[in-house]
């Protein structure tokens, strides 16, 4: 047992501090293409106090430290760049508060999506989170520092949007709340205060370790319903977007582009969710997104696609494991995409582009685009499926994703959750007072540089 190793274990208890080479080994890489990297120790800690006592140790040591949610991000941003600790936060997975009246939800950082949705079913039905289509282990804290999106992101923007308050550990050790949290008992807005949660939403865990936090639930109608609008031709679908947001009547608003199955090929497919408390009005809604469409069936430039019910169920489920099927189609358990975060004029441009990449590097192009906040932004993903055991493949693919993140900014549009060199690429392009200003915060709140290092680098 090494010093550190030791003092970890003493923190955390022998059983949640390794420096073993098999931990090592897992937790060096992610699912998508990103090469491994080694951590020197990985740290599980169960209370806030526990992370304080780490980043106390390590901040005087000069450990870099990762914080790791779900580690389902894809684009290698919980890999140990410059070795140190991966502090995973699985264990502190409590939900600690549901406040009815108020529709929020205090959880500690660990809780994952799924557990969250099975314990909001059980105990509050009429209550729901917001969910990404990722796997059910990715947290809540993960998802939200990242500026993730989800089922309700259509009518109430990112997850980020979302979120009312934080408990965060900072690198040199101090508990620090943000938002109500800080004043009242009550975790219920960030707003009147100075907002200090951009401090540490979208850093990607350079700024400081999460350990709790409060996100905001929404009213779960009964029923649920879903239709598909199809057309061929990109060029419409900033109008039809722009058409259906406009009625307010859909819930969620996806859009697939994808060359397989076969028969999809060519097709963009509008998948437009609803939800109602009757049928009465579930049925006005339909109405309503019909009649907004109706220029584009009476001209025989697109339709609507009848959904036999024993297919529907998959368009129902919350996630919807159909806008994700791509993930393993070459059944190599290898999968990145980049979701570029862009205005809806864009679509045609983006899927051209998309088109123009999977063809050059000869893989099958695969496209999923999700509206935000009412399209007044969209998460345009070009997905890349490989083969894991294939390490010629993996490489393709690495470098189809890099094309894609500089396609991306050269359209006008930002790489979400970026890999380290595609950060590099954003802050290439950023304003230089811009990354200036994020430098000097950086310093400020991490003075000897020990957070998730090798990502957003500003120094
Ligand atoms: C098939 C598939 C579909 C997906 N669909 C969606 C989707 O619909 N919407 C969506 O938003 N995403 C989606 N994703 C991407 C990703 O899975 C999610 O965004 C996921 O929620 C990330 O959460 P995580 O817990 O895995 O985060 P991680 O990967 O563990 O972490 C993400 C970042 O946050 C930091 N971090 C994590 N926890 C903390 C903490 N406590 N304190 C400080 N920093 C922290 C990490 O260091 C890292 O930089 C999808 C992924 C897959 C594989």
């Amino acid at each position: 047992m090494t010093q550190t190793h030791e003092a970890l274990a003493e923190i955390v208890g022998k059983e949640f501090a390794s420096n073993q080479p098999e931990e090592a080994f897992f937790y060096s890489r992610d699912g998508g293409t990103m090469d491994p990297k080694k951590p020197d120790y990985v740290v599980m800690p169960r209370t806030p106090e526990e992370v304080q006592a780490v980043m106390e140790l390590a901040n005087l040591k000069k450990i870099p430290v990762v914080p790791l949610g779900g580690g389902q991000a894809l684009s290698g941003i919980t890999r140990a760049l410059k070795g140190g600790i991966v502090l995973d936060m699985k264990r502190m997975n409590r939900i600690l508060e549901v406040n009815e009246a108020s529709r929020y939800v205090v959880v500690e950082a660990g809780v994952s999506q799924g557990m969250l949705q099975a314990y909001l079913r059980k105990n509050h039905p009429h209550l729901k989170h917001s969910m990404p289509d990722s796997p059910p282990s990715a947290t809540i804290a993960g998802n939200i520092l990242i500026h993730g999106s989800g089922h309700l992101s259509q009518a109430t923007g990112f997850h980020s949007e979302m979120l009312n308050g934080l408990e965060v550990v900072l690198p040199t050790g101090e508990i620090c709340k943000i938002g109500s949290c800080s004043t009242t008992p009550y975790w219920f807005s960030r707003a009147p205060l100075p907002d200090l949660a951009g401090l540490f939403v979208g850093w990607h865990g350079t700024t400081g370790v999460v350990t709790k936090l409060a996100i905001k639930l929404y009213p779960n109608p009964k029923l649920k319903d879903v239709m598909i609008f199809v057309t061929e031709n990109p060029e419409y679908m900033p109008d039809i977007l722009f058409k259906i947001t406009g009625t307010e009547m859909a819930e969620d608003l996806n859009v697939s582009a994808s060359e397989e199955p076969h028969y999809m090929e060519g097709l963009q497919l509008t998948i437009i969710s609803l939800t109602a408390n009757s049928e009465v009005e579930m049925d006005l809604k339909k109405r309503t997104i019909r009649e907004t469409l109706r220029s584009y069936v009476n001209d025989k430039e697109g339709g609507f696609m009848f959904i036999p019910t024993f297919a529907k169920g998959r368009f129902l489920e919350t996630p919807m494991r159909e806008m994700v099927k791509f993930a393993d189609t070459k059944k190599g358990g290898g999968f990145e995409y980049v979701g570029a975060i862009m205005p809806l004029n864009l679509f045609p441009e983006a899927h051209e582009k998309g088109l123009e990449i999977a063809a050059r590097h000869n893989t099958p192009y695969s496209m999923g685009i999700r509206i935000i906040g009412r399209a007044h932004s969209m998460m345009f993903a070009y997905a890349y499926a490989f083969n894991r055991a294939d390490d010629e493949d993996r490489k393709k693919m690495q470098k189809a994703l890099h094309e894609t993140n500089m396609a991306v900014l050269e359209l006008g549009g930002i790489p979400w959750k970026a890999e380290e060199p595609a950060q590099q690429l954003i802050l290439e392009k950023m304003d230089p007072e811009t990354y200036k200003l994020m430098k000097r915060m950086r310093e400020a709140l991490d003075p000897n540089g020990i957070m998730n290092p090798g990502n957003w680098e500003v120094r």
